[in-house]
């Protein structure tokens, strides 16, 4: 699919947008003021593939912090700032990558101007993260409640704010819970600008029904070429926010990285606890960063055609499995052996890929 083209900014040594590979990205919820629980969360973070993370910074303590936290973990660092525009400019003090401000919270117009001055001299980028829970209150007010256009009308309201200074290191977001309302909103957004676009369905709900509206909303707009990095916002552990991020993008073909496993639903004419091998495939392949694609098919109806496609494949028969290598069956195992012979070939595999 092609994607639309957008302006680079550069967290760090990371670039968004420009034909960049589309960034995950996921956020601390750990006391930013404990640095210690907060440098081993983004460290864990980092180790899942999250390439850009944020953390909240409440006050000027957690702001203290961000210099530390900073020292000790290897991915770019953006502090995220409500209400109080002196947190902005202490974060960039301590050496943050990037911030995410919004526009409905962050004070007046001579707020901003500060904030983009002393970002500016350390070619810091900016966020600009609209929310539709926290709109300003005259657009609440000419619009009734939140909705796709005054969510787009306040982020190009700071967009021109910044610009008059000439600020341009921008990258913006206009996120919302309601799918079918951040859809349109970063729709209308990507006619009226070229600035790198961070996407996400803000505050979805837990592991299952954030990761579907998650995915459903980031991945519409994927599909339709709009995005740079992404965020999916989980109520639970951050490092799932990292693993359905992988997920969204590897079903698009957008980015490869780690296990992609193809398995069937299972039926009756399954006669191998497929849903078991499956489960333990996936959780102690975990950690392979190499992209592998492996296919836990049930039974020969779709089971030899698929697992002949993937780079390791099983397809079950009665009490056994068929293992297929690279398009080719290799042997064939009892059911209690396949978890552990796939898991060893999966490791070989990836071990070449690697290098
Ligand atoms: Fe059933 Fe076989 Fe299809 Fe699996 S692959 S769902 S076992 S028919």
């Amino acid at each position: 699919m092609e994607r639309k083209k957008t302006r680079p900014v550069w967290l760090g040594s990371v670039q968004v947008g420009g034909g960049a590979p589309i960034s995950v990205q996921s956020m601390t919820n750990t006391d930013t003021r404990n640095i210690a629980a907060t440098v081993e969360q983004i460290n864990k973070l980092a180790a899942a593939g999250c390439e850009i993370v944020r953390v909240a910074v409440p006050d000027m303590e957690a702001a203290d912090a961000l210099s530390l936290i900073k020292d000790q973990i290897n991915i770019p660092l953006v502090a995220d700032i409500h209400f109080d525009y002196r947190l902005a400019l202490a974060a960039l003090d301590k050496g943050v990558d990037g911030l995410r401000i919004n526009p409905g919270n962050i004070g007046g117009r001579e707020r901003v101007l500060e904030i983009a001055a002393a970002a500016k001299a350390r070619k810091v980028p900016i966020r600009i993260g609209v929310n539709a829970g926290s709109l300003e209150k005259d657009l609440l007010d000419e619009y009734g409640k939140p909705t796709a256009s005054a969510l787009v009308e306040s982020a190009l309201r700071e967009i021109c704010l910044l610009e008059e200074v000439g600020f341009f290191d921008l990258k913006v977001s206009v996120k919302s819970s309601d799918v079918p309302m951040m859809l349109e909103a970063y729709q209308m957004l990507s006619e009226k600008t070229d600035y790198p676009l961070h996407l996400g369905v803000t505050e979805a709900g837990t592991l299952r029904s954030g990761a579907v509206k998650s995915s459903v909303g980031i991945g519409i707009l994927l599909s339709k070429g709009i995005g740079d990095t992404i965020r999916v916002s989980l109520t639970g552990n951050p490092l799932e926010e990292v693993r359905v991020g992988y997920d969204i993008l590897k079903s698009l073909g957008l980015r490869a990285r780690g296990i992609e496993l193809i398995s069937c639903p299972t039926c009756a004419r399954t006669q191998i606890d497929l849903i078991k091998i499956a489960g333990e495939i996936e959780e102690r392949l975990e950690g392979i960063t190499a992209p592998l694609k492996i296919a836990v098919m049930g039974c020969v109806v779709n089971g030899p055609l698929e697992a002949k496609n993937a780079d390791l494949g099983v397809a079950g028969g009665k009490g056994t499995g068929l293992i297929f290598r690279q398009g080719k069956v290799i042997r064939s195992v009892q059911e209690k052996e396949l978890v552990s012979e796939l898991i060893r070939e999966a490791k070989q595999l990836a071990a070449q890929t690697a290098i």
